[in-house]
């Protein structure tokens, strides 16, 4: 198999690995693709990733064979280009790029215009004609390689450049002569000599195998480590090498570089969105050195520029570049981002991928592109990542509420954020995790900052344009990002600020609309989102092609209404102790904890009695015709207790016992381990009255609201952490009991079931002989997990990121099911249980349940429902989808 492939040139490939991501990386796979159409695509090869691979695991050495391998693509290279690389009078340079199989920031950043030395510079001179783009382009290559291959601070070489414009009064790079960058050149060689004891590479060959050395090195930089950890990247696949023609977009007024997106990103319109600029090369335009200029006509009008669009300036490149907008979207059948360059008027294809976009354009986009018939509906589902629905589900400011605007920069991701500003990602990641809502505001950012982007709830840059490194990150995250803000100022050595007119300094809180690119004063109140159009035709379809249903855990009438407007088909778990903390209760209810006996007990329960039928009452009007799953008292009943003397002295009053007596009989109630202690169902063993009382509220409650509207609630009442069939019986004969006797005193029978969580090995493991019993079960994976790999949810933080970051666990275990170990509990108790009882009805009511992965397997193993928060409601319903397709 070969580990080198080449492209462009009119390269025919037979082998499919040279367009597979796998091997040839993302960057690679597509080039071999747009040049394989025929695009215009400056020849090139690609290393694979493999290579890589195995380069790192061989510690660092290129085998003879790649050698060989290189120096045969170059050929191929230098004969399509007619170009020898190294060759004083006409040179061939190339840019070398890495490229794993996602796009990754943090990898290594691309060399250009490598093999210029003091040599090539002159005959590069001579046959462009142009001195000054000849110069411009060596000190590029110097201070590029120096920053990325030879790890020099690019500080030292930004500075030079700075004093002789000073000295020049120059604004612009545009505005040096080709004796300026000659001399800059001079400077930046000698401070490479002084750095490095040794003087700037002027081999070529040693230069090429120097970069690809560095991009194979990056991928275990400690960077693309971080990036890989937050987005759940597998460290062994490695980088592939793209070794590419340069063109040149730095050869005069006809010549330019530019990224453009064929939909807009932010928004989903289907209108290209693009920057370029003119006379600049490779990363000018992300970099935020110039502002750059629309790509068309109508975007510039938009925005009130005059500097003149690409459309305008360019319209024989504009149009060629239109043309293959169209052709890649039909290609790809997705939106591409894409990066290209004009060299003298002549159109060259540098980039493509399927852009990064905000969850709202993805909507849109997938809506849009079925009805067009780029895509079918089964592809707009699976086109939409779940999670990202969280983004529209969350609130919008207040379009009503007053804005004390600051300034304004561009809407680089939609969304809104309050917060304390902070000015480095480190402090971001800090005040993070004391709980603070942070903005993090920089100049501009670059992958050092992920981390800090990722701790912060906005990001604001007084630099870059819209496909800034700032802009396209925070899209990637779902965070909302104000960027190229000039009216933003940082003074880091006060850690103060200006934004517009107004003095800040780190700490103040203030508020940005990423959908505007306005940035407040203070914080901005919010509204509700809105879940009609692109939102709910994505829904229809994904209920459509779903087969779990989707119900919600909820325990208020508010929570159910906003589960219910999220497509919530019955609550799946509803905890009935979140109600006994309640103000005008809780003096009741510990009264009912500390009674001495039954009769005491009793006498407590009578007066919660009406207060939780109430609530039950109030539960099903709003659920009406849905089931309900209600789970009887499960927390340690000392969880309910007074803390604190003023506590005890405020009950003692209310219910006439001495302070002593309560304290004592508290004491009695303190267990070791309360996890594993009185808790559950053994709550109704030894107190079955708790359980009669919360039945008859239950049964009372939906007589009442069938007879008051005719549509019936089916209550399903669920017994917790039960671990042997003997309790269920004994616990479902009280309901079924109590059913009876309020059934007689109602004058009407109501359909209910009664069933179990199983959340206990033991459970999952006699679920055949517990079906006997139940008849269903809600695998309530949290305390499942916590008893299961015997880790304390409520202690797992100290431990836990470690474990997840040396890959004992690949993912919190509390977040995303343990599919390996404590999916087999549920698997197999889902299996015995319905062997008895093959009508058995399965759920699923864990955090684990709004989490598109585990979601997947509740699909393999054939549950019928996950139950999940109300805001997960909708990115559970895309995910049972995604599962079902
Ligand atoms: P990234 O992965 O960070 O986008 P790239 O490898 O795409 O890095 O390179 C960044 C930019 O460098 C490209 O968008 C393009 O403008 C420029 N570039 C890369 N290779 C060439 C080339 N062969 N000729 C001209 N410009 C190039
Ligand atoms: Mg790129
Ligand atoms: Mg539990």
């Amino acid at each position: 198999t070969r580990q080198v492939y080449t492209f462009g040139g009119g390269v025919k490939h037979d082998d499919p690995r040279a367009k597979d991501k796998v091997i040839t990386g993302g960057k690679g796979s597509n080039l071999a693709e747009m040049a394989g159409i025929g695009l215009p695509v400056p020849p090139g090869f690609t290393i694979t990733t493999e290579e890589c691979v195995k380069y790192l695991a061989e510690g660092g050495d290129f085998s003879d064979a790649l050698r060989a391998d290189v120096v045969e693509a170059l050929t191929h290279i230098e004969k399509t280009v007619g170009k020898s690389f190294g060759d004083a009078a006409d040179p061939l340079l190339v840019s070398v790029r890495s490229g794993a199989r996602v796009s990754m920031p943090g990898m290594m950043d691309t060399v250009l215009n490598l093999g210029l030395n003091d040599e090539t510079v002159e005959g590069l001179a001579k046959v462009s004609g142009d001195d000054r783009f000849a110069w411009d382009s060596y000190r590029r290559f110097i201070q590029m390689y120096s920053d990325v291959v030879l790890g020099l601070d690019h500080g030292r070489f930004e500075e030079a450049l700075e004093i002789v414009k000073e000295d020049n009064g120059f604004m612009n790079d545009v505005e040096l002569s080709a004796d300026d960058w000659r001399g800059i050149v001079t400077q930046y060689k000698a401070i490479v000599s002084e750095e490095l004891g040794k003087p700037f590479p002027q081999d070529v060959h040693e230069q090429l195998w120097g970069a690809i050395r560095a991009v194979f090195d990056s991928w275990d930089s400690d960077r693309a480590k971080v990036y890989r950890r937050l987005n759940d990247i597998p460290g062994d696949w490695g980088t592939a090498v793209n070794v590419q023609a340069m063109v040149f977009g730095n050869m005069g007024e006809t010549s330019a570089t530019g990224v453009a997106f064929t939909r807009d990103p932010a928004t989903g319109d289907k209108a290209y969105y693009g920057e370029y600029l003119v006379n600049a090369q490779g990363e000018d335009v992300v970099a935020g050195i110039r502002t750059p200029q629309y790509l068309t006509k109508a975007a510039r009008e938009a925005s009130g520029a005059t500097a003149p669009s690409m459309e305008e300036a360019m319209p024989k490149a504009y149009g060629e570049l239109a043309a293959v907008f169209e052709l890649l979207e039909k290609h790809y059948a997705d939106m591409q981002d894409i990066e290209f360059t004009v060299q003298q008027g002549k159109l060259w294809m540098l980039q493509t991928r399927s852009g990064k976009r905000t969850a709202k354009a993805a909507l849109k986009m997938a809506v849009e592109m079925v009805g067009e018939g780029l895509i079918d509906e089964a592809t707009a589902i699976k086109r939409v990542d779940p999670m990202a629905l969280d983004q529209l589900l969350h609130p919008t400011l207040d379009p009503e509420a007053p804005r004390d605007i600051l300034a304004k920069g561009l809407p680089a991701s939609p969304g809104a954020a309050s917060g304390q500003i902070v000015l480095d990602a480190d402090t971001a990641e800090k005040r993070n995790e004391l709980g603070e809502a942070v903005i993090l505001v920089r100049v501009e950012t670059s992958p050092e900052d992920i981390h800090g982007m990722h701790a912060a709830k906005g990001i604001l840059t007084a630099r870059g344009g819209m496909t800034s490194h700032a802009a396209v990150v925070a899209r990637g995250m779902g965070r909302p990002c104000v960027s190229g803000a000039s009216g933003v100022s940082i003074d880091m050595k006060t850690r103060t600020l200006r934004i517009g007119y107004r003095e800040l300094k780190e700490g103040d809180v203030i508020t940005l609309d990423g959908a505007t690119g306005e940035i407040m004063a203070g914080e901005v109140p919010t509204i509700e989102p809105e879940l009609a159009g692109d939102f709910g035709t994505l829904m229809e379809w994904a209920d459509k092609h779903r087969r779990m249903k989707v119900r919600a855990n909820a325990e208020t009438p508010t929570d159910c209404k906003m589960a219910r407007q999220f497509g919530a088909e019955g609550v799946g778990l509803c905890r009935t102790e979140h109600m006994f903390f309640d103000a005008g209760r809780i003096s009741a209810v510990r009264q009912m904890i500390l009674a001495e006996d039954e009769a005491g007990r009793r006498a407590a329960l009578e007066k919660l009695l009406p207060e939780q039928r109430a609530d039950f009452h109030a539960i099903f009007d709003v659920m009406a015709g849905l089931p309900v799953t209600i789970r009887l008292l499960d927390p340690p009943l000392h969880e309910f207790l007074p803390q604190g003397e003023a506590e005890f002295v405020e009950l003692s009053e209310a219910i006439g016992i001495g302070v002593d007596t309560l304290q004592r009989r508290a004491g009695e109630l303190h267990e070791l381990n309360p996890m594993l202690g009185h808790r559950g169902c053994r709550l109704g063993i030894t107190f079955p009255e708790i359980y009669e009382m919360q039945a008859r509220a239950i049964f009372e409650a939906a007589c009442d609201v069938a007879e008051a509207s005719g549509d019936a609630p089916v209550p399903e009442v669920m017994i917790p952490l039960v671990a042997t069939r003997k309790e269920l019986a004994i616990l479902k004969k009280v309901v079924d009991e109590t059913a009876t006797a309020v059934f007689a005193e109602k004058g009407r029978t109501l359909e209910y079931i009664v069933g179990t969580m199983i959340e206990l090995p033991r459970a999952a493991l006699m679920a055949g002989d517990i079906a006997q019993e139940a008849r269903f079960f809600s695998f309530g994976t949290n305390d499942l997990t916590q008893t299961t790999l015997g880790v304390s949810r409520d202690d797992a933080g100290r431990f836990l990121s470690p474990y997840v970051e040396k890959g004992i666990y690949p993912r919190d275990p509390f977040v995303s099911l343990d599919v390996e170990g404590v999916g087999q509990l549920v698997e197999l108790g889902a299996e015995r249980g319905r062997t008895t009882r093959p009508d058995l009805k399965l759920g699923i009511c864990g955090e684990h349940g709004g989490d598109p992965a585990s979601i997947a397997f509740c699909e393999k193993v054939g549950l019928d429902y996950v139950s999940a928060s109300p805001y997960r409601v909708p990115i559970a319903r895309l995910a049972a989808a995604q599962a079902a397709l």
